[in-house]
């Protein structure tokens, strides 16, 4: 993708070819679906939670790079963190995706600054953002699918 930086895009080709937690969770306690009908991206996050610790995640579905690069990022960021730190970092990733001039929480965002040009291409900011919107549902136990639109 032109104008991603070389580094960001090494990145975002390794997560892409190799995701990592993607796979489906026999033991999940809770999943959620999310669709980007702007691209067709398509996704299932699986969790499982246990005293607000989020100690396995997991994908599956079919999408774009930008979709798949960002939900192997999201799952490796949040596993191990309790689901109120999960928030936050979703809270910063969205921050990064939305605005431009933020001051960046990049302790936080770690690898996820990777995807930080992505907000270059208005198109694929839901694709970047998809993974997180279907965490998010399945951390509040949201029966619907979720959808970018
Ligand atoms: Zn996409």
């Amino acid at each position: 993708m032109a104008g991603l930086n070389d580094l960001y895009q090494e990145i975002l080709l390794e997560h892409n070819s190799k995701p990592h937690n993607f796979r489906s969770m026999e033991d999940a306690t809770q999943s959620a679906e999310g669709f980007n009908p702007l691209c067709g991206d398509m996704i299932t996050v699986f969790l499982q939670v246990a005293d607000g610790v989020i100690n396995d995640v997991s994908f599956q579905g079919s999408g774009c790079a930008i979709s798949r690069a960002s939900a192997s990022m999201m799952t490796q960021s949040v596993k191990g963190k309790s689901t109120s730190e999960a928030e936050e970092t979703f809270e910063a990733f969205r921050l990064m995706m939305t605005d431009l001039d933020a001051e960046l929480d990049y302790d936080t965002l770690g690898d996820l600054e990777s995807l930080s040009g992505v907000v270059e291409f208005p198109t694929r900011i839901k694709c970047a953002v998809l993974a997180w919107h279907t965490l998010r549902a399945a951390m509040d136990g949201q029966d619907d699918a979720v959808t970018t639109e």
